[in-house]
């Protein structure tokens, strides 16, 4: 049962093949059971009452949806009345909110029940999960292995099929990177398109929700509840509703014709050996159903890392500044005066990688070098986002990118204590984020046991092409169906 996507546990539920209280119950076992630390927090009183109102929904047959009692979880960032909302961080270990996030709301009035939250990287920050107060997450296809980062325990938990779907964020990666380094499938949507209401805010230039699941047909059942327009959220986007699912079902026309690019910079750098081959069998999957494989160049690639690097960190530390021991979190139990607690609430509520963020963004902001470094990074974030519009609408034009996801696949939890090494992984997700374009990942192979990503980038407003490639994809291999041993 586990083993099951969305749109076939649908039907089993329709059906009364299963009832919603058995199947979440098969999910809450598989949790109890498993030490990958993949949940933060669980629940199953509240869990069955969700199931409970599914159930009568089903039985009743009114207000159904296509996820009307399929299991869900939330990342740990997003929101959440009754259960505790963490962002992984000390800061918030007792926080409950008085209000759900706005996918949160969305998804609960489509029917989904929640199982829990996920662990995930302290405020979204990182590319290995291991920088969550709560523990690293475990990567299912080798438990001394990453699951990669932020929303490692999202991606973790489909891959153990602990859940059969999760929401995830994605800032610079967070949801492409480890659904690559766990072999399952995720989505960024274009900037905007996902409310961020009720998401504990990182970079609000960047942040994006989108979901986790086991193939592009179920990311685009949760897409369809998840988009939509959030007067909450000033930089929502108010568009036509869209059935992200209709392409998929459509009698297919196939890709004939399509034309993807495959960025020069993506390929020549420090890339694995099996991940680069990993992404060309991939690649000539495509050209077999008739797509066009272009040669083109991104050549401000290298730059997206210092450019985030500097433009996340600023929004971090403004955004991190309402954590002060007074309305939220944590505080410290001993301190002389209000400038003391402060400090003291902040030094040590915060984590390690946190703070570094909060020191650099302040220093890029700070009046002597807001010119240098913030200045100068915007400036080059427009640039990197015009390299994409001659990419999609130029001469020669491209419908898609292509490439991998990550330069490696999963390394070793504690392999990479220096953080500029974690950032350089980074460097093929942040460019989109940069450009607030929808990317996403796919699994397309393995490097011995542990899985590689291809990841996937359209033009604004192309998720369903996105989905619709992907889903071609994989219609004809199988690598989204493999699972680690469990
Ligand atoms: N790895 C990146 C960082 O550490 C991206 C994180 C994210 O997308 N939330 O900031």
């Amino acid at each position: 049962m586990y083993n099951k996507t969305i749109k076939e546990l649908s039907l089993l539920l329709k059906n009364k093949k299963i009832s919603v209280i058995e199947l979440t119950k098969i999910f809450l076992d598989r949790i109890k059971a498993s030490n990958l630390n993949a949940f933060i927090h669980v629940d199953e009183e509240l869990t069955l009452m969700q199931a409970n109102i599914a159930e009568k929904k089903i039985i009743s047959g009114n207000n159904l949806t296509q996820l009307t009692g399929i299991p869900i979880a939330h990342k740990d960032i997003f929101v959440t009345r009754h259960w505790k909302t963490t962002a992984g961080s000390k800061m918030l270990a007792n926080y409950i909110s008085p209000f759900n996030a706005d996918i949160v709301e969305r998804l609960k009035k489509a029917g989904t029940v929640m199982l829990g939250k996920l662990n995930c990287d302290e405020f979204a920050m990182g590319s290995s999960n291991e920088n969550s107060y709560f523990g690293p997450v475990k990567n299912p296809w080798d438990y001394s292995a990453v699951p990669g980062g932020s929303s490692g325990g999202s991606a973790a938990a489909v891959a153990a099929r602990l859940v059969p779907a999760t929401t995830a964020s994605d800032t610079g990666g967070s949801i492409r990177q480890p659904a690559a380094l766990c072999g399952v499938t995720g989505i960024k949507p274009t900037y905007g398109s996902i409310s961020r209401y009720g998401m504990i805010a990182f970079a609000s230039s960047l942040d994006q929700a989108g979901p986790i699941a086991k193939t592009a047909e179920d990311c685009a059942l949760l897409l369809n509840v998840m988009i939509g327009f959030d007067k909450r959220d000033s930089t929502s986007l108010q568009r036509k509703n869209e059935d992200f699912s209709y392409g998929l079902k459509k009698n297919t026309k196939g890709i004939k014709g399509l034309r993807i690019g495959m960025p020069r910079e993506f390929f020549n750098v420090n890339l694995d050996t099996d991940v680069q081959n990993g992404i060309y069998s991939a690649l000539k999957e495509f050209e077999k159903l008739g797509a066009k494989l272009v040669d083109i160049s991104m050549p401000k690639t290298n730059l997206s890392i210092p450019v985030y690097y500097v433009i996340a960190p600023a929004e971090a530390a403004s955004n991190l500044s309402r954590f002060d021991g007074v309305r939220y979190g944590y505080r410290s139990k001993n301190y002389k005066n209000l400038v003391d607690m402060y400090k003291k609430s902040r030094t040590e509520g915060f984590g390690e990688e946190v703070k570094r963020r909060i020191l650099i963004g302040s220093h890029v902001l700070s009046r002597d070098f807001y010119n240098i470094y913030y200045l100068q990074a915007q400036r080059i974030r427009r640039l990197i986002s015009e390299d994409f519009q001659k990419i999609f609408t130029g001469p020669n034009s491209c419908d898609v990118i292509m490439g991998p996801v990550s330069p490696t696949v999963a390394w070793n939890i504690g392999n990479k204590r220096d953080p500029i090494v974690n950032y350089l992984s980074d460097i093929f997700t942040l460019s989109t984020s940069l450009a607030g374009l929808p990317g996403m990942s796919i699994p397309c192979g393995f490097s011995v046991n542990k899985p590689i990503g291809l990841q996937i980038i359209g033009n604004y407003f192309k998720e369903a092409q996105l989905l619709y490639i992907a889903h071609q994809y994989q219609n004809i291999t199988d690598w989204h169906l493999k699972k680690p041993k469990l």
